[in-house]
């Protein structure tokens, strides 16, 4: 399997900057041969009121497989990041990348966030209160 082969995306854009992210910062992504593939939405995402979702990354189901050649998809709300500099989209990217766990045997999971946590806490305390 070449390396172009694991990038190829539903939209190149996203792919260009994942691919270069998964290089740079989750070469054991790449080293595992998971295939990642990338979907821009204009779906208005809403968790609720103060929550909007910039960015979603789904494991694919086993069965999904058969007619979807990647391990995990990475959906952009692109309605939901108007305005967003490439930094910003970027570091989007690289979280949803996060998502992707790898267990001791090498085995692909969906991993959850480190913190969840209020902003005024994180400002008055720092992120790692509880640690
Ligand atoms: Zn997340």
């Amino acid at each position: 399997m070449n390396d172009e082969a694991l990038y190829v995306t539903r939209d190149d854009e996203y792919g260009n900057v994942g691919s270069a992210i998964i290089q740079d910062k989750r070469p054991d992504i790449l080293a595992a041969g998971i295939a990642v593939g990338f979907v821009g939405s204009n779906k208005e995402k809403v968790v609720s009121r103060n929550h909007v979702v910039f960015g979603e990354c789904k494991k694919v189901d086993e069965i999904y497989k058969l007619y979807c050649p990647y391990d995990f998809l990475i959906i952009i709300y692109e309605a939901n990041c108007t305005g967003f500099t490439e930094e910003q989209m970027k570091t989007l990217i690289w979280h949803e990348l996060n998502h992707i766990g790898i267990d001791d045997k090498g085995k692909a999971y969906k991993r959850t966030h480190d913190v969840e946590e209020f902003d005024d806490i994180i400002r008055e305390y720092g992120m790692h209160w509880n640690r």
